[in-house]
């Protein structure tokens, strides 16, 4: 299938989910993930609508800003080197994954020193697994408290990666807790934040997740296709 059709299956899927418990589609973002992708199919999916595009490396969304610019919105989903916050802070809309003090600081300083306040959400390790970056559930209370001295720094809501199941309807208890985090962010009134995003849901789940309340669904493989991992190293 074209990167149309397949985009055209998502949002449709997505309509249907939204039916099913009462949300309207015009409020979740299809965000399309590229990494691996080329500049050149990734227009093709610009051309379809898609106005999200998500990266998790910090060099791919150098090189594709050069090559597709400011039109899209870029967020980053991956793990972030604090060392690395320096080549993005200018370009991207939106971080999916602070999941420390040291690095909400480095955020904090690199925004403050061209102007911005940045958006973030805070990545949250919603099973506890080894191999997985997050904050723990339990830790967000005491993470947004840290958070709090940063006058450059916009919390706007909440991202997980959920556990690879065999079946979607296995993720779902996983995103209900996430769904549950999410309301309790919202009810803490802290001046660093605006909730308004729930990241969660990828190819392999999303429906579910958009059941269970995100708004910011992250979908690779179901727009482009398998990833091909040994064009990356190119
Ligand atoms: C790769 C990636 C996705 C998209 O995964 P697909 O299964 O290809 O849809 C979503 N979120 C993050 C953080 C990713 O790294």
């Amino acid at each position: 299938m074209s990167i149309k059709d397949n985009i055209e299956l998502i949002r449709h899927r997505i309509a249907d989910a939204c039916k099913r418990v009462g949300r309207n589609p015009s409020d979740i973002i299809l965000m399309a993930v590229t990494k691996t992708i080329s500049p050149d199919k990734i227009k093709e999916a610009i051309a379809e609508g898609i106005e999200v595009i998500g990266e998790n490396r910090v060099q791919e969304i150098v090189q594709k800003y050069d090559a597709i610019g400011d039109k899209v919105k870029w967020h980053m989903i991956g793990h972030l080197q604090v060392n690395k916050v320096k080549y993005i802070i200018d370009k991207v809309e939106l971080i999916h994954s602070l999941d420390s003090v040291k690095l909400a600081q480095e955020i904090n300083k690199r925004a403050k020193s061209i102007g911005k306040k940045q958006n973030v959400l805070i990545e949250i390790n919603i099973a506890g697994e080894e191999t997985k970056f997050g904050i723990r559930p339990g830790e967000l209370k005491k993470f947004i408290k840290e958070l709090e001295i940063f006058d450059n720094l916009c919390v706007q809501g909440l991202m997980t990666v959920a556990p690879i199941v065999s079946e979607p309807e296995e993720a779902r208890p996983y995103f209900k807790h996430m769904r549950q985090l999410y309301d309790e962010l919202k009810e803490m009134k802290s001046p660093i934040v605006d909730a308004r995003y729930l990241s969660m849901g990828m190819t392999a789940d999303y429906v579910v997740a958009i059941e269970e309340g995100s708004n910011i669904v992250r979908i690779g493989t179901g727009i482009f296709g398998p990833r091909n991992y040994n064009k990356e190293e190119d």
